[in-house]
């Protein structure tokens, strides 16, 4: 079957197969709702009878909505049409190796109340009790009677093909861990799971309604680890066993200081919230082993809030994670030359900053220094909630066309 991107439109013609003309529908009307069917034949070059088919198909499984009329010069008054999210939600959960937040969605991935969140448990039945229990709450909280679409879970670690395991989480030390079935047996919801990096890399790749769906992009999340999903061509690299794509473990100096997976000097060790935070306190805080207590209340965001009021170490450790950002951010470069990069996580709160250190360090080891700064990088702000927003695209990209996450 055909890929679907919203800008593929224009092939949408009789003939095409149902499916396809349906997420063509689908995707028009979530990048510019509100749209009539005039607007939607004019678009998809069509006959205004065969977007009429479709509509009203989709409205009858309430996935659009007739809403209010629009303006006509003469005629019959349009009405507009909008993505029905009234009675569906998605849940969106973002696991961290110390804290879990949750956020109810509609099929948009727009939050419809607060975000929550409690601190992860590290032994997996428990955490999946805990997670069902949290969960059936915030739907309550989010108004009984709503169909909830599915639980996207975005987690710190590599995930098998099925998406259904767990393979290999090294912060919380899980190992074949089979999260997605245990929580769907005890919530009777279908649950999807996948890596953080790449989760948000394809929820970049879903929100860019317009240009750039074919490009090769990177999206590079910092925080307690190091998330790094690959598109290219607009398709998520996976690699045979999906574990392709871990940038966050290419050694930087195998002398290096220890990395949660076990191994020395990984690109994560460097760069990771708790390197940083090593780096100010002056003494390595393995990965492996529990956060020392003194240190446990003191995050990233309380170094930069120091960093921003002059405390001198607090810069200098902010500068140093940012120039082996800039370092690993080459290795990307020069492996899969992307047209953009997506960077996210609570240091890059500090972009202001840190951002001269990144591309001086990614400009001195780019082999094409050049052609490396031309590529453009793009700070999300946490405020975007970004791995919120790639769990809540895991269960809502589908219903718009399953290719786009195939
Ligand atoms: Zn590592």
């Amino acid at each position: 079957m055909p890929r679907v991107t919203s800008t593929a439109f224009v092939a949408a013609r009789r003939g095409l197969p149902r499916d396809l003309n349906r997420q063509i529908v689908l995707n028009l009307v979530r990048a510019r709702q509100p749209l009539s069917r005039a607007d939607l034949a004019r678009l998809m070059a069509t006959r205004r009878g065969a977007v009429s088919l479709i509509v009203n198909d989709l409205i009858t499984e309430g996935l659009l909505f007739e809403g209010a009329t629009g303006e006509s010069a003469r005629g019959r008054k349009p009405t507009f049409l909008y993505i029905d999210s009234r009675k569906r939600c998605v849940l969106a959960v973002d696991m961290r190796a110390t804290r879990t937040s949750i956020m109810v969605t509609d099929l948009l991935g727009e939050p419809t109340i607060a975000i929550s969140s409690f601190p992860t448990e590290i032994e997996p039945g428990r955490f999946v009790r805990k997670l069902a229990a949290r969960l059936r709450r915030a739907l309550d909280e989010h108004g009984k009677g709503a169909h909830c679409e599915g639980v996207g879970i975005v987690v710190p670690g590599m995930v098998d093909r099925a998406g259904a395991r767990v393979v290999f989480a090294p912060r919380l030390g899980w190992r074949d861990v089979p999260l997605r079935d245990s929580l769907q047996a005890l919530l009777d919801i279908p649950v999807y799971i996948e890596n953080s990096g790449r989760a948000c890399a394809l929820a970049q790749l879903w929100a860019s309604h317009e240009a750039g769906l074919d490009a090769d992009t990177a999206y590079v999340s910092v925080s307690d680890g190091l998330g790094v999903g690959v598109v290219v061509r607009g398709e998520l690299l996976r690699g045979r066993h999906n574990v392709a794509g871990e940038f966050g473990h290419v050694p930087i100096n195998v002398d290096g200081p220890a990395c949660a997976c076990g191994a020395t000097g990984c690109w994560e060790a460097y760069v990771s919230n708790l390197s940083t935070l090593s780096r100010y306190f002056g003494r390595e805080i393995s990965p492996r082993k529990p956060i020392p207590a003194e240190l446990s209340r003191f995050t990233v965001d309380d170094l930069i809030a120091r960093a921003r009021s002059g405390d001198g170490k607090a810069i200098a450790a902010l500068q140093a994670t940012a120039h082996y950002l800039g370092l690993g951010l080459a290795s990307l470069v020069n492996a899969i030359d992307p047209m953009r990069i997506h960077l996210s996580g609570e240091i890059i709160s500090a972009w202001d900053l840190i951002e001269t250190t990144v591309r001086q360090a990614l400009l001195s080891r780019a082999l094409a220094p050049a052609a490396a700064a031309e590529i453009e990088i793009l700070p999300i702000p946490s405020q975007d909630y970004p791995r919120l927003r790639g769990a809540a695209a895991l269960v809502a990209a589908p219903i718009f066309g399953k290719s786009m996450v195939a």
